[in-house]
Order: C-alpha cells, then structure tokens, then sequence
C-alpha cells in the first residue's frame, strides 16, 4: 500500500508545536484570506466541519463544531452568577458567545470588545448564523483593544466577564496576565465572576498553571476550570477557567439551564463538565469539592 500524503493545496494543517502534534483539515478551497491592521484572517471551505475560520495560522472555529466552544463559554458561567445583568465579552469577534449570551432572558447589557472589526465583517458574511443577535438591543459592539479597554471600565461596572480570545500570542498576549486579571478584579467587584477559555488541560496545563496563578495573584481567590471536547482545536479537548474573588460558588441555576435550547449544554453536561481528571488536580489544586457548587 503507497504511503498516503497531506497535499498542502488540500489540507489546511494548524501546528502545535509545543506538542509535536499537527491538526489537518481538507478543504475545498480557501475562501477569503486578508491581513487586518491586527492579524492574518482567514477562512477556508473544509470538506467535513463546513467554513473554517483560521487566525494568524490557529484555527478559530468551525461551523460543525463551534457551538461545543461557544455554549461552555458562556452558559455555565451565566448560569453560576445568581444575576448576571451586565455582561462583557472581550474578543469574541465570531460573534457566537454573544449570540449563547443573548439566550439569557436576565442579560439587559452586553459589550463585546474585540480589537479586529474585520473579524466580525468576516464572520457576518462566512458564518451569518452566529451573526444573528448582533442587532439584540442589549448588545453594543465596540472595536478596541479588550486590555485598554478594562482598564478604563468603571469599578463594579459588570457583574460577568467572558474572555473569549485567541491564544496568547500576538495581540491576544495582553489577556492572559496579572495586570489584566487585576483590571478584571476591579470592575467585576466582590460577587462578579470571568471565565476565560484556558486552552488544552492535555497539551497546555503549564499555561493553565501561569493563567491561574496570575488569576490568583489579582485577587480571584476561587477557581475552578472546567472541561468539554473541542474537535477542530489541537488535542481535541479544551478547557475554561471561571474565577471569582473568593468562595464559596453561588449554587448552580439548573432550573433556569432547562430552559435553554441548546445543542451541547445541559444542567447534566454542566456539572460534568466541572469534573475534572486527577492529573488536573495534583497540577493546580483544584479538588473536586470544587464541583459541588452544582
Ligand atoms: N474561539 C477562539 C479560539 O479560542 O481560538 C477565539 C475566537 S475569537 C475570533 C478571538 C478574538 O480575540 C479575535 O476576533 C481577536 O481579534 C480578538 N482579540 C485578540 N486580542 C484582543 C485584544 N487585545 N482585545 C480585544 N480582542 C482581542
């Protein structure tokens, strides 16, 4: 049998190299490609996850799959806060997080702060059904940079934020730091609560070590990453880091998670998802006394 080969005119391939690993999809074709002031984007017409949206070489998301990501961004931490009213989702250009956000009839504010209004442009022509929520009232786009931003946001001004970025390289590096976390901190006040998505527990845990010690060091002094399988994402298995200032964690609104039409998120999926493996917890400490906050 001849050895099979990745044609690179057929196969888009995104590179882990911290892990030796490569991540390939076939396509069909690359359908846009453009350099923004920020980033490289592109989108290419894959043969098995429909539009893909790839950033500077990393995948973004895929129109098979991104509602694994955009659910477990969004839902379990809104269903965690008693209340959440005034919402912030910094990134999130696809405009997929704010579309779950929008689902929560006690949401009355959304901003969405992402720096790149290109990749929004992007996403309402190549994946118009995330795009479907961006005339809600409640919701206010804006285009800047999410670090500048918090950092001129009033105190107690938000009681969720969602960081819902690219991977901490180039202009998403910002995101992932102390300084930031403590900006967080801030406007979040005593009961508010973050939720960042914290890359692979598989292939990136020393990352999830640095972005929870720095989350600590800003004063979250409760942390509990949770975990969901994410296809199209190097290793396959993705994670979100929630933070609050201290403990303990609000109990979980499983009655009000019901109510939610939803394709991967369910009150059952909620609190496994908060389970996490014991080579997760010997790394950061997190016990899984952390999940009966459900
Ligand atoms: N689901 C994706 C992932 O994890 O790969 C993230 C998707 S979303 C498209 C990421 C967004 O973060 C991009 O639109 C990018 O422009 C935005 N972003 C990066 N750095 C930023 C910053 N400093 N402030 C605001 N938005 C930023």
């Amino acid at each position: 049998m001849n050895p099979r080969h990745l044609d690179s005119s057929e196969w888009f391939t995104e590179l882990a190299d911290e892990a030796g690993l490569a991540m390939s999809l076939r396509h069909r074709g690359r359908l846009h490609s453009e350099q923004s002031p920020y980033q490289k984007i592109e989108v290419y017409d894959t043969e098995g996850f429909g539009h893909l949206m790839v950033i500077d070489g990393y995948v973004m998301l895929s129109e098979r799959d991104n509602f694994v990501y955009h659910e477990m961004l969004s839902h379990p931490v809104l269903l965690t806060h008693p209340r959440p009213r005034r919402v912030v989702i910094i990134g999130g250009g696809d405009c997929g997080t704010l579309r779950e956000v929008l689902k929560h009839p006690e949401v009355t504010q959304v901003t969405q702060v992402d720096i790149d209004e290109r990749v929004t442009r992007v996403a309402e022509r190549f994946f118009p059904e995330l795009c479907e929520s961006n005339h809600d009232p409640r919701a206010e786009l804006l285009f800047e940079d999410g670090v500048a931003w918090m950092a001129a946001a009033a105190d107690e001004s938000a009681d969720v934020v969602i960081v819902d970025s690219t991977d901490p390289v180039g202009p998403g590096e910002g995101l992932f730091n102390e300084s930031f976390y403590r900006e967080c901190r801030r406007v979040l006040g005593a009961e508010g609560l973050l939720v960042q998505q914290s890359e692979s527990p598989l292939i990136h845990l020393d990352l999830i070590q640095a972005m929870r010690a720095a989350m600590s060091a800003a004063g979250f002094g409760c942390l509990h990453t949770l975990q969901f399988p994410q296809p199209v994402y190097p290793s396959g298995w993705w994670s979100a880091t929630m933070a609050r200032a201290r403990g303990p964690w609000p109990e979980f609104r499983a009655g009000d998670a019901r109510k939610l039409r939803t394709r991967y998120y369910s009150a059952a999926v909620h609190q496994g998802a908060l389970a996490m493996p014991p080579f997760f917890g010997a790394a950061t400490g997190q016990s899984d006394e952390g999940s009966a906050h459900s």
